[in-house]
């Protein structure tokens, strides 16, 4: 913001000695036209004022100015506007189009059902950062990971229920499987699920820690998806960095591991891993 303003005021002596120029211009050598502008000025001037009459009699009478009510509204824009501009500076336009973000061929789509306890139909306007998670279900599967979020439409809308899903799951071995498309809203992260990504990854065991292919898999899938949405690692995020949540409990235990999966994120976009497929698929 600081840096804004004083960009403004460097300007600001070319913009006066600019202004001077076209002023002189108008009095000097170009006379005629600075008169007509003069008299316009007059005119104009006469005009308002006695509209400013008019509207002074009018106000006994029926009531409401409109024009007092128009300039109220556009001052309220205004203040709307610039309060906007100086609590948030400017925000560069999202130009992803995640319509368009595709998955690696041996990433499998298989989308659970729209309903509201999982897949609650709302589109995501921008994805400011990817998610990582591990489903704290020691040996379950991808496809049981999958099934399990598509089930939940079976809750009773009525009773409540669980809600829960995620776009992607990584399975023991490797295999991938795409639950939604990623410029729809999962269930996974509260308060961020409006403008994240999340991937849930499966585990052998109770520490959480992946198996290689599953680290693998996803080293490629997270770096495929960071190329497609303008992201680097520094917008890959535990899903303890949203809200404290254990999870994935191995890289919230092993702080330098969780370093090293983002290093290998890095590695992988600069060599486009995910071309190769994943590790024994
Ligand atoms: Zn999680």
């Amino acid at each position: 913001m600081d840096k804004e303003r004083k960009s403004m005021a460097e300007l600001d002596p070319e913009e006066l000695a600019r202004i001077r120029r076209v002023t002189l211009g108008g009095e000097t050598s170009e006379d005629t036209e600075g008169a007509k502008s003069r008299r316009a000025r007059q005119s104009a001037s006469r005009r308002s004022r006695k509209r400013g009459s008019a509207r002074g009699k009018s106000r006994g009478g029926s009531g409401v100015p409109l024009g007092g009510l128009f300039l109220a509204l556009m001052l309220g824009i205004g203040a709307g506007l610039s309060g906007g501009y100086y609590m948030w500076g400017y925000e560069k336009p999202y130009v992803v189009d995640l319509k368009a973000v595709e998955v690696p061929s041996w990433v499998e789509q298989d989308f659970i059902r729209k309903n509201i306890f999982s897949r609650p139909d709302v589109t995501i306007q921008r994805v400011n950062n990817i998610v990582i998670h591990y489903v704290a279900n020691p040996g379950s599967t991808a496809r049981g990971n999958r099934d399990y979020f598509d089930s939940l439409a079976d809750q009773d809308p009525q009773a409540g229920g669980t809600s829960s899903s995620s776009h992607f799951v990584v399975g023991l071995d490797g295999e991938v499987i795409q639950c939604m498309p990623v410029d729809e809203m999962a269930y996974a992260n509260s308060p961020r699920n409006s403008d994240t990504i999340s991937i849930e990854n499966c585990h052998p065991d109770e520490t959480g820690a992946f198996t290689q292919a599953t680290y693998d898999s996803l080293v490629k899938l997270t770096a495929c998806l960071c190329d497609q949405l303008d992201l680097t690692s520094k917008d890959v995020i535990r899903h303890y960095d949203v809200n404290g949540k254990e999870c994935p409990k191995y890289y919230v235990d092993h702080e330098e591991e969780w370093e090293r999966f983002k290093q290998d994120v890095d590695q992988a976009v600069k060599s486009r891993a995910w071309e190769n497929g994943p590790e024994g698929a």
